[in-house]
């Protein structure tokens, strides 16, 4: 843990002083004032590597990045516990970092699990950077992040991954690995970032500790998925673009309503922890609300100069309650003939979040509308005696939402709406009608959805029967783990399923499963 010569005197003192003036513009800004000069050099001397958990950056705009590492404190370094720390950031122009750009002083302490997100401002649009922090006696792995192009800027191309639910227990993290190593401009994650609960049936490593349900246990187990080298690696390699599903705070909550029924005040409790942990955790511009700490806005809109518009929205913060649930058991379940469906005020995003996304979707002037959300869109029901099913933690739990969203697009007449998502544990492309397998109603847009990182996947009987029974579904394979590759480009979207067959083991390589394209101009996908 050698920190490498950092060019001392006047220069740095200078840079600290801009820095100071850049930190006035972060949202957390008392959480990170300057720090002396003194604690440049200052700082404790460590027994154990407290950057063990890696560094991450994201939210990129054309002239910010978030920075982020948090100080893991061993048992030899306990001491420091107590102690506000003073994190250095340095920021670098190249690889090699031998142009330094600037370096700044982070303050944090324990009521943030010495977590440090470092807002990087007056950066150039479109281009790379690579940033470090030191502490003490000891520095950071290097990352490195990239600015999105000027919001004019006709540029040519967003490479993007899209990945989403890592479960721990039941795999290796290849497809990090393989991302790590690819040229991507984003890695995009949708969902199920940590699993709060254990299925002893797929375990290739185990959890520490028991299912969490207060801070420092979410803490701990956010900490356990942070020390994984592939997902590591994968942070440090790119800037990621983020929203969440239920695991992250219980399987298939919604609002306030968990999958027992729990008091809902009692729920909101463990949600505001599951927040603040995901928060301390990841390269987020904002945390919990100060005011209201079970609320924490995530969905967002990052512009790709003139060639696209990504949305990042939340699906499970301000949802409706599932319906018709099994009133013994709560959660998610397959219904048939139920009314509730058909009750047109239940919400997947909340009215609030509703009115924002349809607001921006149809005054987008950019080519293509990327929509990131948790889940998928499409329908997967299959034909029952009391009628079609539906799996009620899906959007076919919110059909009347999901037509409203979709009625959106087709009235506005938009081109190029492409949904992005994951938490099915299966590769799906997909054509979106507003009346789903419906061939009097128009393909409006088109639907990727992307195969879980590693947690497993349901069975092919079952994907048959879906498959058979949705001719919107073009392709729908389960029993495979990895990510996708998506190529936005002005004339169309290609994107690639890269996986490997479950479970992911350490030396697994992914291959290419299948390839889809979406054109500019005609909803609906094709093959690649
Ligand atoms: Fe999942
Ligand atoms: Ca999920």
């Amino acid at each position: 843990m050698s920190r490498d010569p950092w060019p001392t005197g006047q220069s740095s003192r200078r840079d600290l002083h801009r820095m100071a003036l850049a930190l006035a513009l972060a949202p957390w800004a008392s959480a990170c004032t300057p720090a002396p000069l003194r604690s440049l050099s200052a700082g404790p001397q460590w027994q154990s590597d407290p950057f063990a958990l890696g560094v991450a950056s994201g939210q990129p705009q054309p002239d910010s990045v978030v920075l982020w590492t948090r100080l893991r404190m061993a048992q030899a370094d306990a001491a420091h516990q107590a102690q506000p720390q003073t994190v250095v950031c340095e920021l670098f122009a190249d690889e090699a970092l031998r142009q330094p750009l600037r370096q700044w002083a982070v303050q944090t302490d324990a009521s943030r699990a010495h977590s440090v997100h470092a807002l990087a401002t007056g950066l150039q649009p479109g281009r790379s950077y690579w940033y470090r922090f030191v502490c003490g006696s000891a520095a950071s792995p290097v990352g490195r992040t990239r600015t999105s192009p000027a919001l004019n800027d006709k540029v040519e191309r967003l490479r993007l991954a899209l990945a989403s639910c890592q479960h721990y227990e039941q795999g290796y993290f290849v497809a990090h690995r393989e991302m790590a190593q690819r040229d991507l401009d984003v890695v995009l994650f949708v969902g199920d970032y940590i699993y709060e609960s254990s299925n002893p049936k797929y375990q290739v490593r185990q959890h520490s500790g028991g299912v969490p349900t207060r801070l420092d246990e979410y803490r701990q187990r956010h900490a356990q998925y942070k020390t994984d080298p592939d997902l590591q690696a994968c942070h440090a390699a790119h800037p990621w673009v983020m929203t969440w599903d239920d695991h992250e705070v219980v399987n298939d909550y919604a609002d306030d309503e968990d999958n027992k029924f729990s008091d809902p005040q009692a729920v909101l409790r463990r949600r505001a922890a599951a927040y603040q942990a995901y928060f301390e955790h990841m390269p987020l511009r904002l945390g919990p609300d100060a005011q209201q700490p079970q609320r924490m806005r995530i969905h967002d809109r990052m512009a790709w100069g003139q060639l696209a518009d990504v949305w990042t929205l939340d699906c499970r913060q301000y949802r409706s309650h599932h319906a018709c649930p099994d009133p013994n058991r709560g959660g998610a379940r397959v219904v048939a003939g139920c009314a509730e469906l058909q009750d047109a005020s239940r919400t997947m995003l909340g009215q609030a979040q509703e009115a924002w996304f349809s607001q921006g979707l149809t005054q987008s002037t950019r080519r293509w509308k990327l929509v990131a959300q948790s889940t998928q869109m499409s329908s997967t029901g299959v034909p029952t005696p009391l009628g079609r099913s539906a799996f009620n933690d899906g959007w076919d739990g919110y059909p009347l939402a999901r037509e409203r969203l979709l009625g959106t697009i087709a009235q506005a007449q938009l081109k190029d709406v492409l949904i992005l998502g994951g938490d099915v544990h299966m590769n799906v492309a997909a054509n979106l009608r507003v009346q789903a397998n419906d061939e009097r109603s128009p393909v409006v847009a088109s639907e990727l959805v992307t195969t879980s990182v590693s947690s497993r996947g349901m069975s092919e009987t079952l994907a048959k029967q879906i498959r058979d029974n949705n001719p919107d579904i073009q392709h729908l394979r389960s029993d495979e783990r990895g990510y996708t590759l998506v190529d936005v480009q002005a004339a169309g979207v290609s994107a690639e399923f890269r996986s490997t067959p479950h479970p992911a083991m350490p030396a697994s390589t992914l291959r290419t499963q299948a390839q889809w394209r979406v054109n500019s101009g005609v909803a609906g996908l094709v093959r690649g």
